[in-house]
Formats: structure tokens, C-alpha cells, sequence
């Protein structure tokens, strides 16, 4: 496996970036905005296709590289169910996977810190976003914060796991990279102070300033919904009720983007074929089993996913490769509300 801790150093924020090997896909965790053009350059270098992007929660003190990212590679953005965010392309809950070829996630709900955060799990290492830092625990003074739910959370969910697990946290002060779940179990002085009541106490009582791009960072990173204006003016977008419509007539050749852990979650529209995001490159490809589909039927092509983020990527993707095609605004949240 490809793994790279980068480290952005205004904010000492750790991204990290993770793909099978060369040439294959690639996820990065906890992007920084100013160090977009450092990722692009690590991709084309290293020949890995960008397909996620993963915030552990709301950052307060950098701003995320998702939706930059989303904006210039067509990679998908996934937060937690109960971000407050406007919008990304996928959500996931505790206990789904979050998987490219060959990696696989499993998202562990930890709210604390923040009542959106979310700790990444594979066999031998943990992502801990800013729940379990190294010898240390996220502030829990803001955002939804809660030293009784981080206390359960570390509690829980972290210190169950096997004591030679890594753990890479999302920050990082003083120059420490990794730790292990049994060298935090031993050794971080807010896990060793005795009980829940204590540690809220503690927690309570650190009095940190705010970090200082919080006002601004915030608010820009609930703001990461795809600009879609454009494709609602050209015409490519339908109203839940206009693919009703167009259903009704056995007009639509419906294509669900979504990933079967969605779907199973979710629900789906009948009728609609699967092809997952992933493969769009493949299938609207001139001789790709959609553009030939697309071709032999008189029907129009309308993409769907969970939000109209990978559908609007997806139509755009497929009018460059010269196949004419609409999608589902809003997409299966819209339909299931309509
Ligand atoms: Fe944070």
C-alpha cells in the first residue's frame, strides 16, 4: 500500500494520502486548502486517480481542500451524516466502509470534538482525526463539543481496539507523527486522570483561546456544495417531478451513480440501472457499455446519485465524451422528499 503523511504547517494539520500502489486509485483524509497544488502535483507524480475526499469533521482551524478538490478532479467529497454542512457528494454513518481499489475504510462515529467527527479504521492503523491526538484529545469547547461523548468515544471506540494498532492523529503540536493505541492507553495523560467525571473536568477547564482562522474557516468549510448554476441553466437538470414525468413515459434511461452500501441504505428509483461513479470513465467511453446503450435507445439519459454531485459531474463527464445527458437535482435526497 501507498501511504503519505503530509503535514500543512501553518496549521499543522496531517492529511494523508493513501492508494494500493502506483497507478491505481487514491483517498486523501483531512485535505488543506492551501496545499492543493502540492496534492495534484503528488498525484500526476505517483499516477493515482484522485476518487475521494474525506473530512473527519467541520475543521475550525484550516480550511478543507474538498471541495477544490472536487472542483478540479472530479473526485467525490464524503463527510458523516451529521455534518452541518451544505452539502457533499456522499454521506456516511458509523460502521460503513469507504472503499477504492484496493483500501478500505471503516468509518467509526466519535463525536466529541465536534459532534460530526468521524475516525477512519483499516486492520493496522486508525485515523483519529481530532478525537485521540498523540498524548493528547481534541479541544470539545466548540461546534457542537462535548467532553462526555469524546470521553465514550476514545472510550468505546478507540481503546477497544488492539493495543499495536497505529494511530494517526489529525494535528500534531510538537512534532509527534504516530503513536499506537496501547502507547496512548499507557501513556496520554487525559486518558490516565480516572474517570468520565474527571476528564470532563479537565476538559472543561483548558481555556484555550479559539484557534485563529476559526471565524473565517468555520463557515467556508459548511460551504462546500458543487456550483451547479450553470448545468440548471443550460436545461440538464430535472425536478423529481419532471423525472416522474418522464418515467411515466418510459422516457428516461435512469442511471443510479451510488455505491451499494447507498443504495441498501436509501433506497433506490425503480427502473434505474446501477453503475457506480467510479466507473463513469469507463462506461461513457466511445465504446463503453452506456455510450452504446445511450445509442440505441431513443431514450434520455439522466444520471442519479445521493445529492446531484456525482450526477453533475457524471453529465458533464459524459457531454465532454459527446453523449448527451441530464440528471436528478438533488438527486435520491431530493426524489425521497418529493
Ligand atoms: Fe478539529
Amino acid at each position: 500500500m501507498l501511504f503519505r503523511q503530509l503535514f500543512d504547517r501553518e496549521s499543522y494539520t496531517y492529511t494523508y494520502l493513501l492508494a494500493q500502489d502506483y497507478g491505481c486509485e487514491a483517498i486523501l483524509i483531512d485535505p488543506v486548502l492551501g496545499q492543493v497544488d502540492h496534492y495534484l502535483r503528488l498525484l500526476e507524480e505517483m499516477h493515482l486517480k484522485l476518487l475521494k475526499v474525506v473530512d473527519t469533521h467541520v475543521h475550525a482551524d484550516h480550511i478543507t481542500a474538498a471541495a477544490e478538490l472536487r472542483d478540479r478532479t472530479r473526485c467525490i467529497t464524503v463527510m458523516g451524516e451529521e455534518s452541518s454542512v451544505d452539502s457533499v457528494s456522499q454521506r456516511i454513518s458509523d460502521g460503513e466502509t469507504i472503499a477504492i481499489e484496493g483500501v478500505s475504510l471503516t468509518a467509526l462515529y466519535t463525536p466529541g470534538h465536534t459532534d460530526d467527527s468521524y475516525c477512519f479504521l483499516m486492520p493496522d492503523r486508525v485515523f483519529t482525526g481530532d478525537t485521540l491526538l498523540v498524548r493528547g484529545t481534541g479541544r470539545t469547547d466548540f461546534q457542537s463539543g462535548s467532553a462526555g461523548d469524546e470521553y465514550n468515544s476514545i472510550m468505546t471506540k478507540l481503546m477497544t481496539l488492539p493495543d499495536d494498532v497505529l494511530v494517526y492523529p489529525g494535528h500534531d503540536y510538537l512534532g509527534n507523527t504516530v503513536s499506537t493505541i496501547g502507547e496512548e492507553r499507557q501513556h496520554n495523560p487525559r486518558l490516565n486522570i480516572g474517570d468520565r467525571a474527571a476528564f470532563i473536568e479537565l476538559m472543561e477547564n483548558l481555556n484555550l483561546d479559539n484557534p485563529k482562522m476559526m471565524d473565517v474557516a468555520v463557515p467556508a468549510n459548511q460551504k462546500v456544495a458543487m456550483a451547479q448554476q450553470e448545468i440548471d441553466e443550460q436545461g440538464w437538470s430535472f425536478s423529481a417531478a419532471e423525472l416522474k414525468a418522464l418515467l411515466a413515459e418510459d422516457g428516461a434511461l435512469l442511471v443510479d451513480l451510488r455505491e451499494d452500501s447507498e443504495r441498501d441504505k436509501n433506497g433506490y428509483i425503480e427502473s434505474s440501472v446501477n453503475i457506480p461513479y467510479t466507473n463513469i470513465d469507463t462506461v461513457i467511453a466511445e465504446n463503453g457499455i452506456l455510450s452504446k446503450l445511450a445509442r440505441a435507445t431513443r431514450k434520455k439519459l439522466v444520471f442519479y446519485c445521493a445529492y446531484g454531485e456525482r450526477s453533475a459531474m457524471a453529465l458533464i463527464a459524459a457531454r465532454e465524451a459527446g453523449l448527451e445527458s441530464f440528471h436528478l437535482k438533488g438527486g435520491m435526497a431530493a426524489w425521497s422528499h418529493h
